[in-house]
């Protein structure tokens, strides 16, 4: 899978996308990351000053991302893309959110995602209707009902939670775990804490070595 990350902050996803699952599945080729930041779309002034937003029409405090550079940035990964079954997502707070059944979808029927990360009010809702009546496939989507400064952490919940899907990116003790029943509560060693005067034990049945009454618990804890 090949994620193609539209920004204006292309570090912000420096740490992130380097460490952990994600860093490994990089330095084994199954995932791979570009950046095309908008701001390189457009032609510097004598000042050296390239604004990628401008006012809203209408009126309206914020700031709106423009349309060309956005669409310049889509059209630079597009050439860099050799299949075709690609997917461009574009962030809005409002939309229908991600969930996991999107991303099991989008990990099987998609080589390469392109996200777009949305900064200030968002981007000219031109760059929709510029990429569909281009035929490409170009949805929006919330990651949950709070509003962020800008897409890059929405991208960065799509892209892990997407490879964490794709065979290979999760070793084989994680992936059991993925498709496992999984508790909300969970409990390591020691067997008794100690803590401020008081002792917090670990429930008897984890420790009672019956796997059928370990499962029942952990469906019964399970939020
Ligand atoms: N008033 C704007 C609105 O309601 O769309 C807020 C824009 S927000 C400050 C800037 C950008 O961050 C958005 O255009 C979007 O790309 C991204 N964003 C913020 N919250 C998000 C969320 N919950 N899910 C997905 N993207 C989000």
């Amino acid at each position: 899978m090949h994620f193609h990350i539209i920004t204006i902050f292309p570090e912000m996803f420096d740490s992130y996308l380097k460490e952990s699952i994600l860093g490994r599945a990089t330095r084994n080729k199954i995932i791979s990351f570009n950046f095309y930041n908008p701001r390189d779309f457009i032609k510097a002034p004598k000042n050296n000053y390239r604004p990628v937003d401008d006012k809203p029409y209408g009126g309206g405090p914020g700031m709106v991302m423009r349309a060309e550079p956005i669409l310049k940035a889509v059209e630079a990964s597009l050439k860099k893309i050799k299949g075709k079954k690609v997917l461009i997502i574009n962030f809005i707070p409002s939309a229908p959110k991600f969930t996991t059944p999107f991303a099991k979808i989008f990990s099987k029927k998609y080589t390469d995602i392109i996200l777009i990360c949305g900064r200030y009010e968002g981007i000219d809702s031109r760059v929709e209707k510029v990429i569909k009546n281009l035929k490409f496939k170009i949805i929006n989507l919330s990651i949950g009902d709070y509003v962020l400064t800008g897409g890059e952490l929405p991208a960065m919940v799509l892209v892990d939670s997407i490879s964490r899907q794709i065979p290979g990116v999760l070793g084989k003790y994680e992936s059991l775990e993925e498709e496992r029943v999984s508790s909300s509560e969970v409990y390591t060693r020691p067997e008794i804490l100690k803590y401020g005067g008081k002792n917090y034990k670990v429930p008897k049945v984890l420790l009672s070595g019956n796997h059928k009454k370990i499962e029942e618990w952990k469906n019964l804890t399970k939020k």
